[in-house]
């Protein structure tokens, strides 16, 4: 069947979810295709959602200041992201807080994400139901509410274009390989980016090692939003950013992630040595980059029965709060013992054993430990400068050894956009009719994920959607 509409998204995720109820919203009618079976895409995870100056922030007293959080985020980035696009993203995201909640999403707090973060970004929901769940959920109903035409199982596959180059809808394909043709006034990618299809991933991440990334999360999207678009004329943007988190365990224990996720543990590669201060371990992507240097990638979380206890006795942080699955502790003596039938988990009297187990050199190991313990002793880290909070020696068996890797999570970066997300070409002017949203345009990251903004992964995708959605709706409707 074919479809004659005012606006077409193509992919019905985070970005694309906030294009349609936005441009609905605004009068236009839509079309999304979704080449799931279900809409959400990645935006299913999130825990958190990023925002300034949102009512849930006031209300706390957690006054916001856009200007600062502007100036940090390109001083991260050393200004190779888009100061326009920032801003705008940054602009919107209070106001999209108020803008969920009002289609049915219950916040319930902003919260740090990373210690005494300040000011406090990463607002959330429930934590029986994360933030994107919620959010899809919402957009959803309101997609429905307003009359937006929802086809699942159709994958976008090429924009059709006129003879002046404008787009002018997409050619999709269905579930069983029939044609499918929605024609369209204007046209909104948010694909989801690009992690499931390895040559684009060589192509635009030159320095990324797949062979080292041992644990996968996340819907590995094939990057069709990029390639559609730059076969339409639009150009890619330039810069990249790989969202990694690590350490990470390969499989489902978790509880043995609230083990994993302590600064106050000690981090080995597979000669023993250790490698970095595991305080980095709150900035997941930071961390990921110290372990994704690691031989094979290949890293063990190490601890000793007081870190252990210590862990158990202290409870949950606010992060494993909303990350972790609620009945964690209560399935952890289970967890421990598959994880250690599964070659996960050594537990172990003597770091000899613990040698065997990592592949290293005994001597190696218990060098690493002693000089460990002799930081702590002195109470300064003169290696890597871990905080004295966290340094506790490590002398009080049975010592644990969980092997953990790094977690590819998404893709960020591609085409390049103005600030109303329309795409640009190679001369930066607009390739008409067409908008990009989501991780699948570029500027907004660039080479390490930007941890210190929380949230802002779903925040600029949900915001990118409904700024693209709006502009799009108000040109239609103008028209
Ligand atoms: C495990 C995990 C946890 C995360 N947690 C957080 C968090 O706590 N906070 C945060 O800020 N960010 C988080 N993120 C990142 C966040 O989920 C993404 O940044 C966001 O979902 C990106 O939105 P998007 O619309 O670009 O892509 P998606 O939400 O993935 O949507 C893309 C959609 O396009 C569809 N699609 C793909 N190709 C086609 C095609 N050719 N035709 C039609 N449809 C197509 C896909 O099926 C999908 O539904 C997390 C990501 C993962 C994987």
């Amino acid at each position: 069947m074919d479809y004659n509409t005012q606006i077409v998204v193509i992919g019905g995720g985070a970005s694309g979810m906030a294009a349609a109820a936005a441009a609905a919203e605004a009068g236009a009618e839509v079309v999304v295709v979704e080449a799931n079976a279900a809409v959400g895409g990645n935006g299913l995870f999130p825990r958190g959602i990023f925002g300034v100056d949102s009512v849930i922030q006031r209300r706390k007293l957690v006054f916001a200041d856009a200007d600062e959080i502007f100036k940090s985020c390109m001083e991260y980035s050393h200004w190779k992201i888009d100061g326009r696009l920032i801003r705008a993203l940054i602009d919107k995201s209070g106001d999209t807080i108020s803008w969920l909640a009002g289609k049915g999403v219950d916040f319930t707090d902003v919260v740090h994400h990373i210690p005494n973060q300040t000011p406090e970004v990463f607002h959330i929901t429930d934590a029986a139901e994360n933030v994107g769940m919620a959010v899809i959920k919402a957009l959803r109903a309101y997609c429905a509410e307003k009359g937006v035409t929802i086809l699942t199982g159709t994958r976008g596959k090429k924009l059709l274009l006129d003879e002046h180059g404008a787009v002018r809808g997409v050619l999709c394909e269905d579930k069983q390989g029939g044609s499918v043709t929605v024609t369209a006034e204007k046209a909104i990618v948010c694909t989801g980016g690009f992690a499931g299809n390895p040559e684009l991933v060589a192509k635009f991440y030159p320095t990324y090692n797949p062979a080292v990334v041992s644990v996968g999360g996340g819907m590995r999207h094939q990057g069709d939003g990029v390639l559609m678009a730059t076969e339409a004329g639009a150009d890619i943007e330039g810069n990249f950013a790989m969202e990694m988190a690590a350490p990470k365990l390969k499989g489902n224990y978790a509880g043995l992630n609230l083990l994993i996720g302590k600064p106050y543990h000690i981090w080995v590669n597979r000669f023993g040595r250790r490698f970095a201060d595991e305080g980095i371990v709150y900035n997941f992507a930071q961390a990921a980059n110290a372990c994704m240097r690691q031989p094979d990638g290949a890293v063990w979380v190490l601890f000793d029965q007081s870190g252990f206890d210590r862990t158990l006795a202290d409870g949950r942080d606010i992060i494993e709060l909303i990350h972790i699955a609620p009945d964690a502790e209560e399935r952890l003596a289970q967890t421990i013992g598959k994880a250690q039938e599964d070659g996960v988990l050594k537990v172990s009297g003597s770091l000899e054993e613990l040698a065997k187990f990592i592949g290293c050199e005994a001597a190696e190991l218990e060098e690493s430990v002693s000089e460990y313990n002799a930081c702590c002793d002195q109470h300064w880290d003169r290696l890597f400068a871990k905080q004295g909070r966290y340094l506790t020696r490590l002398d009080q068996p049975p010592y644990y050894a969980l092997r953990a890797g790094t977690d590819m999570l998404i893709t960020h970066g591609g085409i390049r956009v103005n600030e109303q997300f329309e795409a640009l070409d190679s001369q930066f002017a607009t390739v008409p009719n067409l908008y990009v949203a989501g991780v699948d345009f570029g500027g907004a990251d660039a080479d390490v994920y930007n941890v210190t903004m929380s949230g802002h992964g779903f925040g600029f995708a949900v915001n990118s959607g409904r700024i693209a959605g709006e502009h799009a709706a108000q040109a239609v409707t103008a028209e």
